[in-house]
């Protein structure tokens, strides 16, 4: 049986494909150039194309430099293909790498010894198939089992095991049918094997460059909702998510209360210790908070030393206690900046309560919240002043 399919013209669009890959990818790259294992992968493919010419251009050039350096480069290609997924995974190391090296090595030196001593098509097929499997399996299991991957990351680890089947049966194949196997033979096992790798190669391409930039994406979103210093949410993210709360609230007819929270006097805190001393201030007054919101409400970092406190469902009587509580345990806390040196330090909390109605805006709970905090400067400072606007909120 034969199909209508030649196999000259299946490696021509296999190296199209791979071309128009890496055009693809170089031109993700020229916003992306941070990306190191997008590089390793257009360069697998670079290896793809070149080996596919290569083994393409049988009977056109020397055979023995064909298959040589055609099934070499299409090994290195491999290894490159896995590294690029496994740094997108950060399971990429230095053990890692010198046994993709050690397999890749063996893999050409047994193909020449098969080139060598014994010369048949089938023999080679079935060479190249397993030392694929060996070289892509890892990177396939990582990307299916671990808990991490996304759905899109487990879809494209689904059609590369596809893959990996085929190269299984194509490996059997390969010893069964010996000489019939040669690259260019028009045989079923032959097209099929080539019009499955196009699809693969495809799909695998697009959800690579897809794969990273979703990684992209999310490593954007994480620096755009969690403050770099003290890991809690920025100003935008508590923005985004104090609106939603208030209008919560405002549905169910509930208070809620804002603290702004300013660090007492800390231009001194940097003046005396320096400004690396003072981050670290930061870093432990936002854990010391953090311990004592236990998950309840919004807590995030407007700006500088100045933090917001967003508690839902709480009136006026439950937020002063609570923003006691908060000044006390900063009041008490002695954070230790190193070299054994000990910092104290103090907040003023400025707050306000409302029970919400949907006009009432969080800009102007921040500027009421804002007065009663410079209140507490004024009044000396390391207290808890009550915003008295009722009637202003909305
Ligand atoms: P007050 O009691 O009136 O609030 O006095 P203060 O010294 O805290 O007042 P001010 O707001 O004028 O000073 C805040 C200082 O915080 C100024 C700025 O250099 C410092 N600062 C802002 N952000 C950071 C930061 O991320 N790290 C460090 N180390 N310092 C910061
Ligand atoms: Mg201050
Ligand atoms: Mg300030």
């Amino acid at each position: 049986m034969s199909l209508n399919f030649n196999v000259e013209t299946l490696i021509f669009t296999i190296v199209l494909g791979h071309l128009f890959s890496g055009i693809l990818g170089i031109a993700y790259m020229t916003q992306h150039k941070k990306d190191s294992s997008l590089y390793i992968f257009l360069f697998a493919r670079l290896f793809d194309t070149c080996a596919w010419i290569l083994l393409g251009m049988r009977g056109m050039i020397n055979t023995f430099i064909s298959i040589s350096i055609g099934n070499s480069f299409l090994i290195i290609a491999q290894v490159l293909q896995s590294t690029a997924f496994l740094s997108i995974k950060d399971r990429y190391s230095k053990v890692i790498k010198r046994r993709y090296f050690i397999v890749a090595a063996i893999s050409i030196i047994v193909l020449h010894l098969a080139l060598l001593l014994h010369d048949i098509a089938g023999v080679r097929v079935a060479i190249m198939s397993i030392s694929g499997v060996i070289l892509w399996f890892y990177p396939i299991y990582i990307l299916l089992t671990d808990k991490n991957s996304s759905v899109l990351q487990k879809t494209v680890a689904f059609i590369y095991t596809a893959e990996l089947l085929l190269l299984v049966v194509r490996s059997y194949m390969g010893f069964k049918l010996g000489e019939s196997m040669q690259l260019m033979s028009d045989n079923i096992y032959n097209v099929s094997f080539y019009i499955f790798l196009y699809l693969i190669m495809l799909i695998g391409n697009i959800g690579f460059i897809l794969i990273a930039k979703e990684k992209s994406d999310l490593e954007l979103i994480k620096v755009a909702t969690y403050d770099e210093l003290t890991d809690i949410f920025t100003r935008r993210e508590f923005l985004s998510q104090a609106k939603e709360t208030i209008a919560l609230c405002s549905r169910k007819g509930e208070p809620l209360s804002l603290f702004l929270i300013d660090v007492d006097n800390f231009k001194k805190i940097n003046d005396a210790y320096g400004h690396f001393a003072g981050d670290q201030v930061l870093k432990e007054f936002a854990m010391l908070i953090k311990g004592q919101l236990r998950n309840h409400g919004l807590f995030g970092r407007f700006g500088g030393e100045e933090f917001t406190v967003l508690l839902p469902g709480t009136g006026e009587e439950a937020a002063f206690e609570t923003a006691e509580r908060l000044r006390k345990t900063i009041e008490n806390a002695s954070i230790d900046i190193g070299a054994g040196q000990i910092v104290t330090f103090t907040i003023s909390i400025g707050m306000v309560t409302v029970t919400p109605d949907e006009n009432t805006s969080i800009y102007t709970l921040y500027k009421l919240s804002d007065d009663a905090m410079y209140g507490a400067k004024r009044n000396g400072r390391n207290r808890v002043e009550i915003a008295k606007a009722e009637d202003s909120v909305s």
